[in-house]
Order: C-alpha cells, then structure tokens, then sequence
C-alpha cells in the first residue's frame, strides 16, 4: 500500500532454481539447459555452447549491490521485502528463462519454455493474490507459439511474455505470420508482455562515450519499434482482443508515437496500407499499455493515451528499480500533477491488477 492504494508492479524477476533447466529437460537436451556461472568480473547467461549474455557483476541479480534484497529466489523473503517497499503485487519475469527468445533450436526453444511456465505457475500457486505469474513462450516457430499458447491457458496463465526486440530469424511484428498468435492470444485472453531487453542479441550495444546511457535509453526505443510495427503493419487492429503491454521502457513515449502516428495515418493515407480500421492513437489506447519507474511525462501527458495506458512497475530486485525507496518515487511522480485519486489509484495499481488477471479478492471489492 501507498497512500492507500493498491500498488502493483508490472515489473518484477524471480530467479530461478540453478539446475531447473539441466535437470527437467528431456534428457538429450539437458547439456543445453540455460545457466548462470560466474566469470571473473562476468556473469555468463549460456544454454551450451550458445552464449545468451555476458554481463559485467553487479549489473542485475539484486543481492549483488550492495543492498540486501530477500526475494531473489525466496518466495517468503519476497514477500516481505514487498511488504517493506509498499508494494503489494507483482507481475513476474525470470532471470534466466528470460533469453529464451534467443535459443534459435525449435526444440531447445519450446522445451526451455515448457519447463519454465511449468516450474513457475506451480511455484507461486499459493500466492496468486500478490504473485502474477507470466509465461516465456517459443517464438522461432508459430505453430509452436500457438501450441504453447493453449498449453499455458490451460494452466492457469493469463500473461505471457513476447520479444521486444526481434531475435534474428523471427519476422517482425508488421508481418502478417504473427497474425495466428494474436488471434489465438486475444481469443484464449491472455495478454503479451513485452519486457526490454528480451530477444536483442546484446544488451550492451555500445561501448564508446555515453554507451551506459545510450544503452539503457536504446530499450525505450526498442518498445517504440515493435510497438510501432504492431499497430502500423495492422496485426492489433485486425486482432482486437490482443493486448500488449511494454515493460520497463518507460511510458512517456507512448503518446508521442501515438500522435506522429495519427499525422502520418492522415497525411500520407494514400501511401498508407494495410488501411486501419481506427485511428493508430485509437488502436493504441485500447491495445497498448506502458510500464515506467520515474518518467512522468507519461502521467502529466496522460490524456493523450488515456490515463489507463499507463501502469507503474518498480523492476525488483535490479539495481536500477525502485526498492526499497518505492513510496519516495511514487510521491515524487504525483508531486504538483494535477490528477484525480482514482487515476493515480488506475496508474499505480488497479490498471495492472485487471489487466494482468491478478487474483485478488480485497481488490475486486
Ligand atoms: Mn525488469
């Protein structure tokens, strides 16, 4: 709680059990199960031979800077760090499944996906009141997307995650391949999940001056991307029960986009195709949400998206979010902004809950 509201973060890591993919995958595979190792001053992220990132320590498992965070792997630590940063739920991503979009192996790819939603619904069953779980699903080949898809439904998801960027060999989101996922997607109603960072070959783009923040500012512009191939290349309009949200990207982009989208739509409508059935901003504010930490144009300018497009997350437990400083952040992103107690109860929580399928029955009242 915050203020009296419900406080759920779009953005949150569990760290998987070290030996989840060697020790589940079908037997031929588990030379290849995704691990962490430590080398020297890197954290190497590999599946086999194939390197999935190289990270300088401490860049992103939390207990490594310096400030103690209990929730890595611990489900009751977790809680109770939650507790002591006034939040209340949290979406979830991993840590090592997370580059499972890189596996380019079809096989590898949909195994590594299937052990993950496996583990992790049934890790969090008794906590789906404060814990989402979101799905890793394989993306190198649709039918198995589609597959996965209706697998994790019936499991109980109700979010699955897709890449923010493209892994190499994939087509973009403006093809109209994708068209089978965000139709069975919308129709089963789970919701995508676009985290930063997810299928971009490395992370670390640029090494010269300015290269820590042009790399991390790079993931805004990522979001933008894919974002911008959703709803021009016309897969969100044609598939209207589709939703997607971008995570960690911040959110203040969104309107901008929104807006050049719509003067281009009408400019250009002769060179435009596919035609859209709605205005970009249109498809925008009922298909696409946004997640940010400290940016808040996104919540002074929210009239251009609607105040709903925009959800907060506090990226626990990496060094670059929130905790434990969550309640000073969020009273600094409201301080001066003229807004309603029902938007800022929308912005920091109920938005996310309900889109998220957060079973919470204290929220529903
Ligand atoms: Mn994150």
């Amino acid at each position: 709680m915050w203020n009296n509201h419900f406080v759920f973060s779009a953005d949150a890591h569990i760290m998987e059990p070290g030996d989840l993919f060697t020790g589940n995958l079908p037997q031929k595979l588990r030379s290849r199960g995704v691990v962490t190792e430590r080398e020297g001053d890197y954290i190497i992220t590999r599946a086999g031979d194939l390197l999935l990132e190289r990270l300088r320590r401490p860049v992103s498992i939390g207990d490594m800077d310096g400030r103690e965070k209990r929730g890595v792997r611990d489900l009751r630590g977790r809680l109770a760090d939650m507790e002591l940063d006034g939040v209340d739920a949290e979406l979830l991503f991993p840590s090592l499944a997370i580059a499972t979009f890189k596996i380019s192996d079809v096989e590898l790819e949909r195994e590594t996906a299937k052990v993950y939603n496996d583990w992790l619904i049934d890790h969090v069953r008794d906590h789906r009141d404060k814990l989402v779980p979101n799905a890793v699903l394989p993306v190198h080949d649709f039918k198995e997307t589609v597959a996965e898809l209706t697998r994790v439904a019936k499991l109980g998801y109700k979010s699955v995650m897709l890449p923010c960027w493209m892994p190499e060999g994939v087509p973009e989101y403006n093809s109209e391949e994708w068209d089978p996922v965000f139709e069975h997607a919308g129709e089963l109603g789970l919701v995508f999940a676009m985290h930063t960072g997810t299928g971009l070959d490395r992370v670390v783009r640029e090494r010269g001056p300015g290269g820590a923040i042009i790399n991390y500012s790079s993931q805004m512009l990522d979001a933008q991307h894919s974002i911008m191939y959703m709803v021009a290349g016309g897969v969100l309009d044609r598939h209207p029960k589709a939703a997607v949200a971008a995570i960690e990207c911040g959110a203040s982009w969104l309107g901008a986009l929104a807006e050049r989208m719509d003067e281009v739509n009408a400019a250009h409508h002769m060179f435009v195709r596919p035609k859209l059935s709605r205005k970009p901003s249109e498809i925008i504010a009922q298909q696409v949400k946004a997640t940010f930490q400290t940016d808040r144009e996104c919540v002074i300018a929210r009239r251009i998206t609607g105040h709903q497009a925009v959800m907060w997350g506090a990226d626990y437990p990496h060094a670059e979010g929130t905790f434990p400083d969550s309640r000073t952040v969020l009273n600094g992103i409201f301080q001066g902004v003229d807004i309603s107690d029902d938007e800022v109860a929308d912005i920091v929580g109920r938005t996310a809950a309900r889109f998220f399928g957060l079973r919470n029955p204290a929220l529903a009242a």
